[in-house]
């Protein structure tokens, strides 16, 4: 029996990393990720091996086996992760569905591993004949790590792959199997480069625009000035951002409303975060949960078709606003209540939505009226739309484009709303 060891590196490209599961359930503002028994973040080969087959398509029984009726081992046996780097944390909002607004104390804290975190994947592969699928496998795979894919979490890329194989029907691969044991296997002094075929890359289709800002943005990252007291924006890489879960947060909530608004069933229900903070306990059966995504009970749901990722800030004035809370009963400002805050007064963003499978017409119109809503400065962005922020204005579009856009958009409503096929 030949037995086949694969170490494959990956390399975090966006924040990620699965939360400790003892603390996802409760509402704990620090959402600590998984550790091992030695303090080290710890990526269950669960988490990877779920990604895998996912990916595998019609060759997953074959590798990954199957459990039911007639049950198969699988061939491809993950042994285990190491990962080596720091954690990041970041504040993730929950949007409240009917203002579209930073719901109210919803400010969630979580740990993440930082984008450049490397993660290395120990497998097994018992049965050589398959090595050439599982190899055409990790060239396709584009790695899922964690939570929060849909608002652009735990992206990963095969950054190489190493192996070698040992035949146990010899004296000296016997003795290697039974004397080197452990990590050291799949060293570097004991295993060659394997380079992966060439594929064509699956590209995702992007929908993409292009914004500018219109009165100011504020979108803070739950972080004040320790000095100051001033509240801080959230940022990426140094840039202020809008995260894709503000972007995804608005545009499902205006999707549901704009579907609900023609009289289509569509689930409205207050949203209620899960641990990784990207699904809510929702229908599960609309149109907007299909293509957004879901999660029940029990690891019940669909993963969202729609994946939002930051879109940071490009040529951004960023200043401080000074305000003075003003007296509910009165209507004066309240004697001491000045508070700041960091404002991006101008600046330019791109969205980008990436779909992951089939997207149907009737969604790509609601997207499409979302983003008009947003361009018209019905829909604001970020915290302090009352206070005269959060107005983005397309700049990708020229009148008679946009024109174009809303009839072919409200086209496609249409004729989801009468059952016309055509
Ligand atoms: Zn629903």
């Amino acid at each position: 029996m030949k037995v086949t060891l694969l170490r494959v590196d990956l390399e975090l490209t966006s924040p990620g990393g699965v939360a400790a599961p003892e603390t996802a359930a409760t509402e704990h503002p620090q959402l600590p990720i998984a550790r091992d028994p030695y303090g080290r973040p710890h990526i269950p080969a669960t988490s990877i091996a779920g990604s895998l087959r996912a990916h595998a398509g019609q060759a997953a029984v074959e590798l990954f086996g199957t459990v039911g009726e007639k049950t198969l081992a699988s061939p491809v046996r993950l042994i285990g992760t190491a990962v080596q780097d720091q954690v990041v944390s970041r504040a993730r909002t929950a949007v409240d569905r009917h203002r579209a607004a930073p719901a109210r104390n919803s400010l969630r804290r979580s740990q993440h591993l930082a984008p450049g975190t490397r993660i290395t994947v120990y497998l097994r592969l018992d049965e050589d004949r398959l090595l050439p699928e599982l190899l055409d496998l990790l060239a396709r795979w584009r790695p899922g790590i964690g939570g929060g894919r849909s608002v652009g979490f735990g992206r990963a890329r095969v950054t190489g792959v190493r192996g070698r194989t040992v035949d146990l029907g010899t004296p000296d691969g016997l003795r290697a199997w039974l004397g080197e044991g452990g990590p050291g296997m799949y060293g570097d002094t004991a295993t060659e480069p394997i380079a992966l075929p060439e594929t064509a890359p699956e590209t995702p289709e992007v929908l993409r625009s292009h914004w500018e800002i219109v009165d100011g943005l504020h979108i803070g990252g739950g972080t004040r000035d320790e000095d100051t007291k001033r509240a801080l924006l959230v940022r990426s890489g140094g840039l202020p951002m809008v995260p894709g879960s503000t972007w995804k947060g608005i545009l499902r909530s205006r999707c549901e409303f704009i579907l609900g608004s023609l009289d289509q069933r569509v689930c409205r229900s207050s949203l209620v975060r899960g641990a990784q903070g990207e699904e809510e306990a929702i229908c599960g059966s609309c149109l907007i949960c299909d293509a957004f995504g879901w999660a029940g009970g029990n690891g019940s749901g669909a993963r969202s078709r729609l994946i939002f990722t930051d879109s940071p800030i490009e040529a951004a004035t960023v200043v401080t606003r000074q305000h003075v809370a003003l007296d509910r009963f009165t209507g004066g400002a309240a004697g001491g209540l000045l508070y700041a805050e960091e404002v991006v007064e101008s600046g330019r963003l791109t969205l980008e939505i990436h779909l992951d499978g089939e997207v149907s017409p009737v969604i790509r119109g609601l997207i499409n009226l979302a983003l008009a809503d947003i361009h018209s400065g019905l829909t604001g962005i970020g915290g302090a739309t009352t206070r005269g922020l959060g107005t983005l204005r397309r700049t990708d579009l020229t009148p008679e484009q946009a024109e174009g856009e809303r009839t072919s958009a409200t086209w496609a409503l249409l004729h989801h709303v009468t059952g016309d096929a055509a």
